[in-house]
């Protein structure tokens, strides 16, 4: 857990947010900003800074990441329309909130 990090604060309960999804390993919200009609964040609870932090113990969260993500796109009724998974690393690919994040975004077919 970093102090000033919001999405420890929000994986910790510390920051009131809808959480959609929970278990240890990961928390899933919505996006405050939404780049779609359904965009959902994928937050490990553990801080990891971006991709680039990632190390072999951490392979365990990545698959888990990857199975919420398709679980909770089931959820939300996206698996047959398809959606979008992505991953921004570090200013240059757009991250903005320096803890890992998957991002699900889809629904634009009605
Ligand atoms: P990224 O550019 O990959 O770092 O994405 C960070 C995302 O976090 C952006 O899409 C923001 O809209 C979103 N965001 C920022 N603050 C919050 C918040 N308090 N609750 C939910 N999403 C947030
Ligand atoms: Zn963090």
């Amino acid at each position: 857990m970093e102090k000033n990090c919001l999405f420890c604060q929000i994986a910790n309960g510390e920051k009131p947010t809808e959480i959609l999804f929970e278990n240890d390993t990961l928390v899933v919200f919505k996006d405050i900003h939404p780049a779609a009609p359904v965009h959902l964040l994928i937050v490990p609870k553990r801080h990891i800074r971006s991709i680039n932090d990632l190390t072999e113990s951490d392979r365990p969260i990545l698959s888990e990441l990857m199975m919420v993500a398709r679980d909770m796109a089931g959820r939300q009724g996206l698996a047959e329309s398809g959606y979008r998974l992505f991953v921004n690393v570090e200013r240059g690919g757009g991250q903005v909130i320096f803890h890992l994040h998957l991002h699900l975004i889809g629904g634009w077919q009605k």
